[in-house]
């Protein structure tokens, strides 16, 4: 049995115990501290800090955390798995990294990348270091969030996928380039200089530029500035010549700008082939220096106006309007026109309706009234249209004073009338003197016929010839005052057309010379003839004396005569063919002057008014008439009448 301690030995003993006690509360106290230091890291930390329990529990979360997760610690600890805050898609990734850190810890990188999907759904890009807590299964996770930077990683790869895209689509030249030399282009880069890819990068930029400009210029002096104008943050254009790599010139114009790439900074450059804009430029330019030209030399007037405003004029317009330059240009038109025009429309409104009917494109041919700075007013012929001048549109008014055309055709007016009435007059004259000889000529002719019927052979024989001579005039003469009668009744004493059968004008015209024809023992063929708008009694009169001429004019052989119609649209061609003596060409125009004959009345009885009236007739039928001969072979005359 053990023996009972001393007291001292128990006063000892409770002094040790209370030793041990106080060093215990000291330990206790700094474990406390300790604690609370680690506690107050903890949830400082700038990261986003968990611990997850060997079954995967989140049991801590500190304040940077329950911001990332978007969610209280009431919300997370003891009640999140590692597990649910993860991404589905990066399970399989985080459990390769386990086992290998496993398996190998130092092969294991200190961290890894996953997204996080927090209590609001949205998806986090987390770089996570994790440790295990010595002694226990515990694993302490310090995440930071990357979310921000990877998207704007993303959007800048995005936003060079798109260049690319677009640098290798595009319809212009573009080239990346720095001081020395071309780092990259696009396809139409080649196809314009004409060369592979290979050859484009690996040739020094002089290559395809002409060492001097047109204009004297050295090219790399004006590359130089604007490049340089590039690098200091300017988007500069020039135009230049620049050279193929076959060694061929072509205009190009050219567009710096500085561009950020991957974080490093090019320089782009688009080049565009603008030969075909510089050629039309030019026809542009020679266009306008033409109608400059013409513009300063033209005898017309003519005025460019914009917004009813004269802009500018030729010499011509100044000495129209009896105007200095200064005196037009810069006026309104109106200023130049009386209140009212001819027709008593007034000028300004009339004008402004002109003026919308030119922008529609329009070319207006107007008779306008103008008036001089003088005061005086003159009529003018105004062509009136929208032209395109410097890629400006302009009215452009033409104006020829037409004063002196109008006084001329005034005055022929007064002539023609005066000569209708003079022919008027003159056709009642013959009318009337052939109509009034007709008496005392019948009264001549029946006595000379007596004088020869009671004294033939009871006088000399000189007074038979003067006798004989005297009935032959009176004769001749009542003939041809007969056909002077029939021509001026032409005119005067025509009838209305009417439908008429040419087959029956024919037939009555062959009875009236059925004598002639069986005398002259002539053939008259008749094709089937039209019926046509006509005055009957001068179709026979036509008809008679062609056909009477026909018959008449024979040669040796037996006259044959053939009488046709064509149809020829919009008239009908009539043709009265013979095989008679024929006439030469120098007489074609004059045998249908009236009295013209070519033979003397003993070879060829006649007055020489036959061809003139069916001249007269076809000419009142609106048609026209006119012969085609050889001589010895016969003749063709032709007439046309309208349908
Ligand atoms: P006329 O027969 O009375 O002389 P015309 O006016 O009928 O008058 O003819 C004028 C002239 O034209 C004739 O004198 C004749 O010389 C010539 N002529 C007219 N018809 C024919 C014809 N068919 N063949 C040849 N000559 C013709």
């Amino acid at each position: 049995m053990a023996e009972k301690p001393t007291y001292d030995e128990l006063v000892k003993k409770i002094e040790q115990l209370e030793k041990k006690c106080a060093e215990y509360a000291t330990v206790d106290d700094q474990c406390h501290r300790a604690k609370s230091v680690y506690r107050t890291f903890f949830e400082n930390s700038g990261a986003a800090t968990i611990i997850i329990e060997d079954d995967g529990i989140i049991s801590f979360a500190n304040k940077q955390f329950e911001k990332l997760f978007a969610a209280t610690k009431n919300d997370i600890e003891g009640k999140l798995k590692w597990r649910d805050i993860v991404h589905e898609d990066d399970f399989e990734f985080i459990r390769h990294y386990h086992i290998l850190r496993r398996i190998d810890p130092q092969a294991a990188p200190e961290n890894y990348e996953f997204r996080m999907l927090n209590k609001l759904k949205e998806m986090k890009y987390i770089v996570n270091t994790e440790s295990l807590i010595p002694e226990t299964q515990k694993i302490i996770a310090s995440l930071i969030d990357l979310t921000e930077r990877k998207m704007a990683e993303q959007s800048l790869n995005e936003s060079e996928a798109k260049y690319r895209a677009l640098f290798e689509s595009a319809s212009d030249t573009i080239v990346l380039l720095d001081r020395q030399r071309m780092i990259d282009c696009n396809q139409k880069t080649l196809e314009m200089f004409r060369c592979t890819r290979e050859q484009l990068l690996a040739s020094k930029k002089e290559t395809f530029w002409p060492e001097f400009q047109p204009d004297g210029r050295r090219t790399s002096d004006i590359i130089e500035k604007y490049f340089q104008s590039a690098l200091n943050g300017n988007t500069t254009t020039f135009e230049i010549q620049r050279l193929r790599y076959d060694g061929s010139v072509f205009d190009a114009e050219t567009t710096y700008t500085v561009i950020t790439l991957s974080g490093k900074k090019y320089l782009q450059a688009i080049i565009r082939d603008i030969t075909e804009r510089k050629a039309t430029e030019i026809a542009l330019k020679e266009g306008e220096a033409k109608y400059r030209t013409l513009f300063e030399s033209a005898i017309d007037t003519i005025i460019l106006i914009d917004n009813e405003t004269i802009v500018d004029c030729n010499l011509a317009a100044l000495k129209m309007f009896g105007a200095s330059r200064e005196q037009l240009v810069g006026q309104k038109t109106w200023t130049f026109m009386p209140k009212f025009q001819l027709d008593g429309l007034p000028s300004k409104e009339t004008g402004k309706e002109k003026t919308r009917q030119a922008i529609k494109g329009e070319i207006l041919f107007l008779e306008w009234r103008f008036l001089r700075c003088n005061g005086s007013e003159f009529d003018a012929e105004l062509t009136f249209n929208t032209i395109d001048l410097k890629g400006k549109k302009y009215f452009q008014a033409i104006i020829r004073d037409i004063t002196e055309r109008k006084q001329a055709a005034e005055q022929m007016k007064k002539l023609t009338q005066e000569l209708k009435r003079s022919n008027t007059d003159l056709a009642q004259f013959a009318y009337v003197a052939s109509h009034d000889l007709q008496e005392p000529l019948r009264m001549v002719t029946s006595f000379v016929q007596l004088l020869q019927r009671r004294y033939q052979g009871k006088l000399d024989k000189d007074a038979d010839e003067f006798i004989s001579y005297a009935v032959a005039g009176a004769s001749q003469m009542q003939k041809l005052i007969n056909d002077l009668l029939k021509y001026s009744r032409v005119d005067t004493h025509g009838e209305n057309m009417e439908p008429t059968d040419c087959n029956t004008v024919v037939t009555h015209a062959l009875s009236n010379l059925n004598k002639a024809i069986e005398e002259a023992k002539a053939v008259v063929n008749i094709d089937h003839l039209p019926t046509i708008q006509a005055d009957y009694t001068q179709l026979v009169q036509l008809f008679q004396n062609l056909i009477s001429n026909a018959i008449k004019y024979h040669g040796e052989k037996q006259p044959e005569v053939l009488i046709r119609a064509t149809d020829k649209g919009e008239y009908w061609l009539f043709s009265v063919r013979d095989n008679g003596i024929g006439i030469k060409n120098e007489y074609f125009g004059k045998i249908f002057v009236i009295f013209q004959r070519l033979h003397n009345k003993d070879q060829y009885p006649g007055t020489g008014i036959g061809l003139s009236i069916c001249k007269k007739i076809v000419e009142r039928h609106n048609g026209r008439i006119w012969v085609e001969s050889k001589p010895g072979v016969g003749s063709t005359f032709y007439f046309t009448i309208p349908k």
